[in-house]
């Protein structure tokens, strides 16, 4: 914090934008050029396959420095003439200022690629950082901070404290009145804490927490596109993905079939290959309890529901199967519960009020993919479901200009072009009396 802090008051505080969106773009080249290196960290701190390091996560978390590099030199402020009794008036007009020193704390699922989304905008708006990465996957943040270096960060500007989070580094930083505000991803539970710590001193909060996201199936969608999304938004990073669909509801006509299908895909998945593990042995102790929770209360297991048998070599992983369940009622626990696991349950509906309903009976908020062929219906439910993004007709389409985050429990803010910015700065008027 005390590096951080004087780094506030270094060269950094003075640096011209222009120069600043320089360095973003020298630290999104320092990420490439070292592809390699960060994909091999990632891989070996998550365990997921090369191919999803390579063509997402990795040239995601260049591409967060890019966007931000460009963003950063578009911002416009707003100001006002303002009559006065005199008849000459006064002129306003708005500033925007670093907000100082941020603690960011970030999740295990997608560690380089959310922990930029935060540093970058962060960077790009004149702040220091301070990174907690998750300790199951602390190589990335590491890396990172050697790029720093390399491409001629200022001293204190980058910084990254390894640690667990309760009682450790984490609370540290989220308790530490030298830090200005916290940016946090992960667990709704977390986030309460660590809005408790934020209340001392009343720092700001940026929170993207969890959720329990929808898939809306009408009878009209392209079942291939439809079949494909849905699929992926299931089981891509073996269901770490806080956009994962827990939830499925597909409409009445369509339901068997489609129910066979995403079945067929979820067992063509291969452990090993283009199928990863879940995170660490403890994760895989809770999600496997939602699968026997499942099945005490009387689902129907569609395809999977265990631990897959794996050659000796890969047989101390943390595998688990994909998994589908039908038949279960809307209160039961893996209906409602965030598992983060390669897990859904499909339920047939019978309208859209219906559908609505359902999509909305949850505590979270974050995202839902709703496929059809009636644009006018796409455009209803997207106004009806209470989320922070909805999709339609794909899933994980991102733009990084967009507002993204996560209501009722699911967030609290939006990250993504200027809305990061709101965060990342601190607007100030001057009022000039002419
Ligand atoms: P987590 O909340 O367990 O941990 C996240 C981070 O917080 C870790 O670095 C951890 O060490 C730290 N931490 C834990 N307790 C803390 C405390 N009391 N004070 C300060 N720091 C503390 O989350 P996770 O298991 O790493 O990630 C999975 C969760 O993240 C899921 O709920 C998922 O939905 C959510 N998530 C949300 C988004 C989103 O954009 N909405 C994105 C990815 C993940």
């Amino acid at each position: 914090v005390k590096a951080a802090r004087a780094a506030m008051r270094g060269p950094w505080a003075t640096m011209a934008v222009e120069d600043r969106s320089d360095l973003l773009r020298a630290i999104a080249d320092g990420i490439t050029r070292r592809f390699d290196d960060f994909v091999e960290a990632e891989m070996a701190d998550t365990g997921q396959p090369r191919s999803m390091m390579e063509h997402a996560f990795i040239p995601r978390g260049a591409a967060n420095f890019k966007a931000f590099a460009d963003s950063i030199k578009g911002v416009s402020t707003e100001s006002f003439q303002t009559e006065t009794p005199d008849g000459k008036g006064a002129l306003n007009y708005a500033i925007r200022k670093p907000k100082g020193v941020i603690g960011v704390i970030c999740p295990w699922n997608a560690p380089l690629l959310l922990m930029t989304w935060k540093v970058a905008p962060a960077l790009a708006c004149g702040n220091a950082v301070i990174v907690k990465p998750s300790e199951e996957t602390p190589g990335t943040a590491t890396l990172l901070g050697e790029v720093m270096n390399e491409v001629g960060v200022p001293k204190g500007v980058y910084n990254v404290v390894h640690g667990f989070g309760p009682g450790s580094a984490g609370a540290c930083l989220t308790e530490h009145p030298g830090v200005d505000a916290i940016t946090f991803t992960g667990e709704t539970r977390t986030g309460t804490a660590i809005m408790q710590a934020a209340a001392h001193g009343l720092r700001d909060v940026s929170f993207e927490l969890g959720g329990k996201n929808s898939a809306i199936v009408f009878a009209d969608a392209d079942l291939d596109v439809t079949l494909e999304a849905v699929t992926r938004s299931a089981f891509l990073n073996c269901g770490q993905v806080c956009l994962g669909t827990e939830r499925v509801f597909v409409e009445r006509p369509l339901f068997d079939r489609f129910v066979a299908e995403v079945k067929a895909r979820a067992e063509s998945l291969k452990p090993g290959a283009n199928f990863g593990p879940l995170i660490s042995q403890e994760h895989r102790e809770k999600v496997l309890s939602y699968y026997a929770k499942a099945v005490a209360e009387g689902a129907t297991v569609v395809t999977g529901g265990g631990v897959p048998e794996m050659p000796a070599e890969l047989a101390g992983g943390s595998w688990i199967q994909p998994t589908i369940w039908t038949g279960l009622a809307d209160d039961a626990a893996v209906v409602v519960d965030e598992i983060f696991g390669p897990c859904c349950h499909i339920r047939p509906f019978d309208s859209e009020e219906e559908v609505i309903a359902l999509a909305n009976d949850t505590e979270y908020g974050l995202s839902t993919a709703i496929f059809t062929s009636n644009l006018s219906r796409a455009h209803r439910m997207a106004g009806a479901i209470d989320v922070g993004i909805t999709w339609v007709n794909s899933w994980f389409l991102r733009d990084l200009r967009t507002p993204f985050g996560g209501s009722k429990h699911s967030g609290i803010g939006r990250e993504g072009g200027v809305h990061s910015l709101e965060f990342y700065t601190e607007l100030r008027n001057v009022c000039v009396k002419l």
